[in-house]
């Protein structure tokens, strides 16, 4: 089955009850037993709910794992992910990951005795420096947010196998359409569903999909331990935007190659960080594993004045957080996603105060450039 196939049917059968072709929402707390010890699978809602299993099949089937589990964000799903953990341990992330992810290490996770370093996994070598005997998980997010660095998935997929260590890709960029951490080696691909697998900016979701029976056994129990679930409603829309995954991804890309063309041509532009351009250090790479080269852009404007005066005059591309949805979004890290990262830290990993991010949306591409072109004209 190809994945638009996949997308679309996977998990998914028409409901019992009435024929219904799409997945009912089941909005109940508890279901009733049929005697002690006899139910139809289901027991009470925090621990499983039939929309979030279908959701978190079809995940699975796109990801190709066995198993997907589902809650109620990305952050919520990381949070479970690093209940793996046990106090003194020690995890390798890379250094320019999602602000939160930083953030729930740095300044949460660290008061539990859990050590959190980060190092550019753009070189596969940092990562090899960076384990000790304590390291328990690598994670790596690639594309990063916002410099959108490529890190070698097989690679890293590698060093983890050798030294017995679980590796993690935050796949939220890429989307399983155009990229499949497992096929690489990867142990847990996770996603903030909230972003280009919902696509229509109306819910939070968070997905974990892996294979190994133990480790999906522990995370359920977590899951059910912590609480931070999916709801039904949220599983719903997840799954609504799953099925037009495919469309909306070819046409955030072939706009984003056309938006980032014209960036890399303006001269108010000093540089652009995508991952389909041919001056990105790691163009190669993105081509070796990834299907396509996402929606995602990052352009630096020199300075923080002129980002600021840029950012008031766009009027097509709404400034906000947030990335993945049909219409176009821009923002400026510095001050938004990354403002918990140290400015000292920032500006190692190229978040510098002239940068913005652009979620390309799949707006007719001439509206978007039309508007970029406009607000360049401002500076
Ligand atoms: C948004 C995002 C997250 C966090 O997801 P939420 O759904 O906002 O909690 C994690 N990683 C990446 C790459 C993201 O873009």
């Amino acid at each position: 089955m190809g994945f638009s196939t996949k997308a679309i049917h996977a998990a998914i059968e028409p409901d019992p009850t009435y024929g219904s072709i799409m997945t009912p929402i089941h909005p109940t707390s508890t279901y009733v037993q049929q005697e002690l010890g006899v139910n139809k699978g289901y027991e009470y809602a925090r621990v499983s709910n039939p929309t979030r299993t279908v959701l978190e099949k079809n995940i699975a089937a796109l990801e190709g794992g066995s198993e997907g589990l589902a809650f109620g964000s990305g952050m919520a799903a990381i949070t479970s992910l690093f209940h793996l953990l046990k106090s003194d341990d020690h995890v390798v992330l890379s250094r320019n990951v999602y602000g939160g992810t930083y953030r729930l290490g740095k300044l949460v996770l660290n008061n539990f005795n859990l050590d959190f370093e980060f190092v550019d996994t753009t070189d596969l070598e940092n990562i090899k420096k960076a384990i000790t005997p304590k390291t328990r998980i690598v994670f790596v997010e690639t594309p990063t947010n916002p410099t959108m660095e490529i890190t070698d998935l097989t690679g890293v997929a590698r060093i983890c196998r050798s030294k017995g260590l679980m590796s993690v890709c935050d796949n939220t960029f890429a989307s399983p359409f155009l990229q499949n951490p497992i096929d690489f080696g990867i142990d847990i691909v996770m996603h903030s569903a909230t972003k280009y697998l919902n696509g229509h900016s109306d819910m939070l979701g968070g997905l974990l999909v892996l294979n190994d029976q133990k480790t999906v056994e522990r995370l359920r129990f977590v899951q059910k331990s912590t609480g931070g679930i999916m709801s039904p409603f949220e599983a719903w829309l997840c799954l609504r935007g799953i099925k037009t995954l495919a469309v909306r991804m070819e046409r955030h890309c072939s706009n984003a190659v056309e938006v980032a063309s014209f960036l890399w041509k303006h001269k108010k532009v000093k540089k652009v960080n995508y991952p389909g351009l041919l001056s990105h250090p790691q163009h190669r790479l993105a081509q070796k594993q990834m299907r396509g080269f996402g929606g995602m852009i990052s352009f630096d404007l020199g300075n923080l004045e002129n980002a600021k005066k840029f950012l008031k005059r766009v009027n097509l591309c709404a400034l906000a957080e947030s990335l993945g949805g049909v219409e176009t979004l821009i923002s400026h890290p510095a001050t938004m996603t990354h403002a918990s990262v140290p400015p000292e830290e920032r500006k190692r990993v190229g978040v510098v105060d002239g940068l913005v991010r652009i979620s390309v949306g799949i707006e007719d591409v001439e509206d978007i450039i039309a508007d970029l072109k406009q607000a360049l004209g401002a500076l």
